[in-house]
């Protein structure tokens, strides 16, 4: 089946073992097009210089285009003004950031944070260190057997003691989409702040930090066909200003004298030390690739494929799938599943004999797999320039799986 996209990225024309490459790691990060690969080599290879120092074209090129690319991040997501962009190394960090400069200064003894159990760890750590150091209590979000949070939780644990309520837009395990403009709202009611990481969810379909009126937002550049080591921190702008900086150092200050300081304004004063000038230009040659093929097409691609995909697994008797076992509109399109009496990591090195390059292991989501009572899990993951003849290709491989074994079918 053709599939327009695929030219546009050079690593899924190439072989592995002899055979085509199926990529259904994309959970994990994306592949990156032509068009972000020949940005981030120009900047390299045209103006590459240290940015707000230089007194020259290049080093005022290069702060034009990382500045530019702030301004692309910030309409993208529909923030106030670039301002409130923070580049980071990626979501992991901008989590980090959130926690141990805001979380560290407005939370006391005995209040509360509030998360899914199904949280990576990026947003689970950092909160539940927080939490010991200030005697504040990490509370949990339980789901059902379909991967939604519990109706009653939302009402039952967002209280008068909730400060902080952060979560995941969708799942990188369940592929849960969850109701987060509901559980911003009631989380606003008691007083308490929103934090959303939107890391599965931005490289699917559109954030819209002013409709969801969320107070931080998160995501990595590499999930959305961007290169690795930039990533996202949105936050409201007084909030931001009311914050001490997190990392300290060059570029972030103001004054410095023997025993004080002075930080920089915005967006400056949370980007210690020279920034990744080539990550950002990537990261808004990422966001022009996804307007230019447009979120209804990628999430008309993505739907037909995991309908498609839940379809055929379904069918095999000894898989267990995680989660919602069918499309639906809260469900994207990443499949947790199982096969009997296999271990995932035998299941994922088994396909990969066959070019199938598909995830196993517990997904940085350990108390998820406790609470599912998996020990790990395989994860197949679609983005746009996936097609159907990756999903068969995948099936048949994986149903070699037990006969490979001696299972039998
Ligand atoms: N949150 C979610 C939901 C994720 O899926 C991931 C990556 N698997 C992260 C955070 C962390 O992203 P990164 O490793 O790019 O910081």
């Amino acid at each position: 089946m053709s599939n327009p996209y695929r030219k546009d990225f050079p690593l899924l024309n190439q072989k592995q073992r002899e055979k085509p490459l199926i990529y259904l790691d994309n959970a994990a990060t994306t592949q990156k097009p032509e068009a972000v690969i020949k940005a981030v080599e120009d900047y390299y290879s045209e103006y590459n210089a240290n940015p707000y120092r230089g007194l020259y074209d290049i080093s005022e090129k290069a702060t034009k285009e990382y500045e530019e690319a702030r301004k692309v991040t910030a309409e993208f997501i529909n923030a106030e003004e670039p301002a409130e962009i923070i580049f980071t190394r990626n979501a992991t960090e901008s989590l980090n950031l959130i926690a141990y400069s805001f979380g560290r200064s407005i939370l006391k003894e005995g209040d509360e944070i509030l998360i899914p159990i199904s949280e990576h760890h990026s947003n689970l750590l950092p909160w539940q260190l927080l939490a010991k150091e200030k005697k504040a209590v990490l509370n949990y979000l339980y789901l059902d057997d379909n991967g939604h949070i519990k109706e009653d939780e939302i009402e039952a644990k967002i209280t008068k003691n909730t400060r902080i309520v952060a979560l995941a837009y969708v799942s990188n395990v369940l592929g849960t989409i969850y109701p987060v403009k509901k559980i911003i709202k009631k989380a606003h009611s008691v007083g308490a702040f929103t934090v959303l990481d939107c890391a599965q969810s931005i490289p699917h379909f559109p954030l819209d930090v002013s409709e969801l009126d969320t107070d931080f937002a998160v995501f990595s550049g590499h999930k959305m066909l961007g290169p690795m080591g930039i990533g996202v921190l949105y936050g409201k702008r007084q909030l931001l200003e009311e914050m001490p900086p997190f990392l300290t150092g060059g570029e972030m200050i103001d004054f410095v004298s023997e025993q004080d300081a002075t930080f920089a304004p915005l967006p400056q004063k949370f980007e210690a030390g020279t920034p990744n000038v080539g990550g950002a230009i990537g990261l808004m040659a990422a966001i022009n690739y996804i307007k230019d093929v447009g979120y209804d097409k990628i999430q008309k691609a993505e739907e037909e494929l995991s309908v498609y995909a839940l379809d055929k697994l379904r069918e095999l008797p000894y898989v267990t799938i995680y989660g919602e076992k069918s499309y639906s509109e809260s469900r994207s399109g990443v499949i947790s599943f199982n096969v009997s009496d296999v271990h995932p990591h035998d299941v994922s090195s088994l396909l990969d004999a066959d070019g199938v390059c598909i995830r196993a292991g517990h997904h940085c989501a350990q108390p998820l797999m406790r609470y599912m009572q998996a020990a790990a899990t395989c994860r197949i993951s679609f983005y746009f320039y996936n097609t159907k003849e990756d999903v068969n290709a995948f099936i048949e491989s994986l149903k070699k799986v037990r006969r490979w074994l001696g299972l039998g079918d």
